[in-house]
């Protein structure tokens, strides 16, 4: 190391400034964030001995080197460190590029010598810290006392943090929720074995960096993970290794695990005391039986919380250049299930087929490619054009992403020749032909 990053307390503490322009700009900025007094020197203002005999650090901004000589001389009559902005060699320490995270603050130092590679390097820990870090640091904080309080031994200790800091009052504080967090944490028996957590994840359409940094970090706390057919592989490999992956994939008219026996599963993981992660393709909350994964959770008195992703219809909309909305072709957009409860696919869907018939209005069909001719059939009879643009998207935002256009008028015998079991959608109404260019062209191709 060149330098060694130490951490200063500022309680209580005056620290001088002197300098000008954005250079000061930028470094009040800074000081200001922390909890010293701040004593500041500018538009020629200089300080004497006195306005220094109490700092605990001066630093020196001015960007002309003449003046950041006078400021650091001047400096020198007080024994207190000093930092002369972008001139290390005037100064006894340097600034570290910063990732504040409230009580938490994280410092990047190169000695002063790469401050460019210092920022690029704290820009990748800003992502991997995420902000509600920083509820995290204040709970911790907050509860320090009482853990000291209650639990001597120093090996308990570390356990009992450990415990905590997985806990659903730990969750509750990244929240921002931190003084309840604080409050449930205390009615807490640290000492007893920590109570487990359901996370419903959302993975997102398949393409990993879609993930959430929320979904990442969970993904890397997990003891144990249940997961879909529909979670690409990418996906798992983010997460953490040694964690236990249980697959209770299910296909269409095939459901391998009942609903029931997931819910049995996350209940029965959770009483174990483990933090489980439930991960889902797209979000939980759309088509994805989130809502019935939630209340058998609750009912069961297990802790959960749910993790937002990327819906299919919003991953293949923006991978295939389709505007769900656009003041020009669709006002509004619905999001369709083409499978029915009971799985019957000759009778798709008690939905209002005259407002989703509607011109200027897109509709997104989930699991429906085996219905799509019954959803097409009633689209025209309820009034909507033959002509009408459809694009299959399967496999949307993977690699092996496949777009077949149709209009309603051909879908039937388009979705019978492309025999696949990939996970695809429809996209259906005029939005669809700005996938193409050239929109008659695209017409006559597929009439
Ligand atoms: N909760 C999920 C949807 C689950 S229902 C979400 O929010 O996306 C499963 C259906 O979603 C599939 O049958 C398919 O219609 C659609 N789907 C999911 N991932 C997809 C993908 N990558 N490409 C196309 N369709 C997808």
């Amino acid at each position: 190391m060149l330098a060694l990053p130490l951490s200063w307390p500022l309680s209580d503490r005056t620290v001088v400034l002197m300098g000008d322009g954005a250079w000061l700009e930028r470094k009040l900025a800074l000081f200001a964030r922390t909890p010293a007094t701040l004593r500041v020197f500018t538009g020629g203002r200089w300080p004497d001995a006195a306005d220094l005999a109490d700092a605990a650090l001066i630093v020196v901004a001015f960007e002309d080197r003449a003046l950041a000589e006078r400021g650091a001389a001047l400096a020198r009559t007080s024994k207190a460190p000093l930092n002369v902005v972008d001139y290390p060699d005037l100064s006894d320490f340097h600034v570290p590029a910063i990732i504040d995270r409230g009580p938490l603050s994280i410092g990047v130092a190169t000695g002063g010598t790469a401050p460019v590679l210092a920022r690029e390097t704290r820009a990748r820990i800003e992502a991997a810290v995420p902000p509600s870090e920083a509820y995290l640091a204040e709970f911790a904080l907050a509860i320090s006392p009482t853990m000291r309080a209650r639990i001597a031994n120093v090996d308990d200790r570390r356990r009992a943090w450990e415990a905590l800091l997985a806990s659903p009052a730990a969750e509750l504080a990244r929240q921002g929720k931190v003084t309840e967090a604080v409050e449930q944490a205390k009615a807490t028996d640290f000492a007893a074995a920590r109570t487990g957590i359901v996370h419903l994840v959302g993975a997102g359409p398949g393409d990993p960096e879609l993930l959430t940094l929320k979904a990442l970090r969970l993904l890397n706390e997990a003891d144990v993970i249940v997961y879909d057919r529909l979670v690409g592989d990418g996906i798992l490999d983010l997460a953490r290794r040694d964690a236990d992956r249980f697959y209770v994939g299910k296909e269409r008219s095939n459901h391998s695990v009942p609903q029931d026996q997931i819910h049995d599963l996350l209940v029965e993981q959770a009483r174990l005391g483990k933090r489980v992660v439930r991960l889902k393709g797209g979000d939980p909350f759309v088509f994805g039986r989130g809502g019935e994964e939630v209340e058998a959770l609750r009912a069961a008195g297990v802790e959960v919380h749910v993790t937002p992703g990327i819906t299919a219809a919003l991953g293949c909309a923006a991978s295939s250049g389709v505007p769900l909305t656009h003041r020009d072709h669709a006002q509004s957009v619905t999001f369709i299930t083409g499978h029915s409860k009971d799985g019957d696919h000759s009778n798709p869907l008690m939905l209002d087929w005259s407002a989703l018939s509607a011109p200027h209005h897109t509709l997104v069909v989930y699991m429906g490619v085996a219905t799509a001719h019954e959803i097409a059939t009633r689209l025209m009879r309820h009034g909507r054009e033959p002509q009408t643009p459809v694009l299959i998207i399967e496999n949307g935002t993977r690699a092996n992403e496949r777009r077949i256009p149709a209009t309603l008028a051909t879908l039937e015998q388009t979705v019978a020749d492309r025999a696949s079991k990939a996970p695809a959608l429809l996209i259906i109404g005029e939005v669809v032909s700005l996938y193409h260019q050239d929109v008659a062209a695209f017409l006559e191709t597929v009439a």
